[in-house]
């Protein structure tokens, strides 16, 4: 094997002495494993430590000597940044002079007349092996750019204080910028580097008025362990303001997550904290800061135990699938036309949780591909048994989330369900929530389309929530327009309100789209819709999302009524 120091090339030793004598005697017994080089005085010393300052690992430095002496050398690198690092060690006769070389820089010292070979190699190595290892410290320990800890040494020196100055009352606060993966795409690295460059040197400004260290954590995140604050909001707005003239043209946006003091919380949790707070104000620019609160705990506590159990809810089948009808009001009596199948999760230990509690989280990660797999096998047996049990047809439509668009299994999985059950494509409905479409619009286009040429239906759901407006609707492949709860709510008091539905609806028909109208409670707004001509209606007027079996019950009522009709 090679050994790494024989492929390098030999560290560099510079000798400084006046006598001729002492320069050969120090070159004989270091150029077997240096490559040494000379100076004659302190003056040609300088100039060659300036001219070779990065490659020169150490100076045996002469005290005595004409035109300049070693004192004087010792002088000048200690105020030159560039040649301090280069660690120097004096030779001399006499004890004072060691003590003086000592306290004014020098690394260590060799007493003349020269001792035994091997003690001086000796030397020569402990302290270059001592200086470039302080030197590979201190450039892992910073991050280049902004000149803050990086992020293992800032935790490292975090403990410390939380651990040897309990007195230190810390604060956590991330300080986060606003789509700066956009702005390095648009503008450039280097105007993102400055950016960066500008916090860290407020971010340094701050903590050489305030007890504290900082890190550039990532990118563009940046940890400040600091104690504690009297207003944040002033603190945000310090750093804000650093950055509002960088650009006249760009506008940048930080955010800020704070998990204030408290005695028994480490650092590291401090942090996870602080930066929950921060992830809550992603996007919020009107209000970028959040401070972490006991809330915020609680909710997290729920959250891992909803992750945590997810999978024995699965198996030991406490998710359950409730149907939710959905009536045609334009027949009279209203006819049962379809349902709406919506998870519920009975908890053995916390009871019923609202998929309200559940969905945003398991979309968050991904998981929410195990929930809707469950739903939608489970709707298309359901499905399949009302079939075959009353030869009632019965579609019931589906939720599918963001993260389902992305499953490559997608169209399979839907179609096995259409032939292991024995049904038609029409009997499996496909929900997808309106802001789907905005998000990740050629993608979705592209897999809606595949799923109507085989024969779904597709309805957009949750119309009017988000931001699609209604001029987008005419090129969207969609079959029904599923009108948000917040447009019936007021549709009896406001006039405004009415005018929008009846708009929508308008539209609606002129696109040859049907429409159902959510979360109807009343009469009064079940009325005013059928007058505007809405055909579909969904809501707590005609029944709560029901479990089966008590789904059940409209089933035969509504086949009671066919019988007698005919
Ligand atoms: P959504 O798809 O818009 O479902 C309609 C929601 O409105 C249901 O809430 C339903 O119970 C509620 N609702 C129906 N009629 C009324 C009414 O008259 N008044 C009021 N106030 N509410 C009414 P739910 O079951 O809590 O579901 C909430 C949301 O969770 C659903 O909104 C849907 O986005 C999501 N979700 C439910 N089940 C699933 C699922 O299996 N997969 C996925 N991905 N999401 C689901
Ligand atoms: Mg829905
Ligand atoms: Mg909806």
């Amino acid at each position: 094997m090679i050994k790494s120091k024989q492929i390098q090339r030999p560290q560099l030793v510079l000798v400084v002495d006046d006598q001729e004598i002492n320069r050969d005697v120090l070159g004989a017994i270091l150029e077997d494993d240096y490559e040494v080089i000379y100076a004659c005085d302190g003056k040609e010393a300088l100039d060659i430590m300036r001219e070779k300052a990065e490659k020169l690992s150490i100076v045996l430095l002469d005290l005595m000597m004409p035109v300049m002496n070693g004192f004087e050398v010792l002088e000048t690198v200690q105020s030159d940044d560039l040649l301090k690092r280069i660690p120097i060690i004096v030779l001399t006769a006499e004890k004072n002079a060691e003590l003086q070389a000592l306290q004014m820089g020098a690394a260590d010292f060799i007493t003349k007349p020269f001792d035994m070979h091997e003690v001086i190699l000796a030397r020569v190595g402990r302290i270059i092996e001592l200086s470039e290892g302080r030197q590979l410290i201190s450039a892992a320990e910073y991050d280049r750019l902004t000149m803050l800890y990086n992020r293992n040494f800032f935790f490292e020196y975090a403990d410390r204080i939380y651990r040897y100055h309990p007195e230190l009352k810390m604060d956590a606060i991330i300080l986060n910028i606003e789509q700066f993966h956009l702005i390095n795409d648009v503008n450039g690295r280097d105007f993102g580097d400055e950016i960066l460059k500008t916090i860290g040197m407020e971010i340094r400004s701050f903590l050489s008025e305030t007890e504290g260290i900082a890190s550039r954590f990532d990118a563009d995140i940046f940890y400040i362990y600091c104690v504690k604050q009297d207003d944040y909001q002033k603190l945000l707005e310090r750093f804000q303001n650093c950055v509002n003239n960088l650009s006249e043209n760009v506008s940048i946006h930080l955010r800020m997550g704070v998990k204030p003091w408290r005695e028994d919380v480490e650092p590291v949790t401090m942090f996870d904290r602080a930066r929950t707070a921060c992830n809550m104000v992603r996007g919020n620019y009107q209000n970028p800061l959040m401070i972490y609160n006991d809330s915020m705990r609680t909710k997290e506590i729920f959250n891992q135990r909803l992750l945590n159990d997810l999978n024995a809810a699965v198996e030991e089948k406490q998710l359950m699938v409730y149907y939710q009808p959905k009536y045609n009001i334009q027949c009279d009596p209203p006819k049962l036309s379809s349902a709406e199948a919506l998870i519920r999760w009975k908890h053995p230990e916390l009871g019923m949780i609202s998929p309200g509690d559940f969905i945003p989280l398991f979309e968050g990660n991904g998981l929410i591909n195990v929930v809707d797999n469950y739903v939608w096998k489970e709707a298309a047996r359901q499905v399949g048994e009302w079939k075959n049990k009353y030869g009632f047809h019965l579609p019931v439509s589906v939720n599918l989330s963001r993260a389902d668009i992305f499953d490559p299994q997608l169209i399979e999985k839907l179609v096995n369900l259409i032939k292991n059950n024995d049904l038609k494509y029409k009997d499996l409905k496909l929900e997808v929530t309106e802001s789907a479409y905005t998000d990740n619009a050629k993608k979705l286009l592209e897999l809606i389309s595949n799923l109507r040429t085989l024969g779904f239906e597709v309805e957009m759901d949750d119309f009017g929530s988000g931001y699609s407006s209604l001029n987008m609707l005419s090129e969207m492949p969609i079959d029904v327009l599923k009108m948000d709860m917040k447009f019936v709510r007021n549709i009896e008091e406001n006039e405004t309100d009415f005018l929008l539905v009846k708009l929508i609806l308008d539209i609606a028909k002129y696109l040859n789209l049907h429409v159902v109208a959510e979360g109807v409670e009343k009469e009064g707004q079940l009325n005013l819709l059928k007058d505007a001509g809405c055909d579909l209606v969904q809501g707590f007027y005609f029944s709560k999302p029901l479990p089966p079996e008590e789904f059940e019950k409209l089933i035969e009522k509504e086949i009671s009524i066919e019988r007698n009709e005919n």
